[in-house]
């Protein structure tokens, strides 16, 4: 899709514009995130919260994995075409994703708490997690 901020050809199902952060309001359907959702509590992880909204985006999921808080993107690829490098979260997306974090600790209150950033890519056979996917630049 393209982006309505900056016009960038954006990846499909994102949250934000990974060129520019402009957030996505897209919703996703219910039943992708309720796969998703029986996926996680699978891996055992406690959700805390389902598309969790603020002003500047949106994250899928928050869940627990014994003390780390995990932001999760679900991302729907019915063609099979994003392979781990396209679920790094580099430049903009990187900022908003932390940005993200920063206000989710600080509505809960919690000043500092180790947190990781994954992607759970739904393919039409398959459900693929990849851990730790945010960047380093
Ligand atoms: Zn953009």
């Amino acid at each position: 899709m393209k982006c309505p901020k900056c016009g960038f050809d954006a990846q499909e199902d994102r949250n934000w514009c990974e060129f520019c952060g402009e957030p996505f309001r897209k919703e996703k359907p219910a039943s992708q995130l309720n796969q998703a959702a029986k996926f996680i509590e699978g891996l055992g992880w406690k959700i805390l919260e389902r598309e969790w909204k603020c002003a500047e985006g949106a994250v899928d999921f928050i869940c627990r994995e014994n003390d780390v808080l995990v932001f999760i993107d679900i991302r729907f690829d019915p063609s099979g075409s994003l392979g781990p490098s396209k679920c790094v979260l580099d430049g903009a997306a990187r900022a908003v994703a932390l940005k993200l974090a920063r206000k989710f600790l600080e509505s809960r209150n919690v000043p500092t708490h180790k947190v990781r950033f994954d992607v759970i890519i739904q393919t039409e056979t398959a459900t693929r997690h990849h851990r730790d996917v945010l960047g380093t630049k």
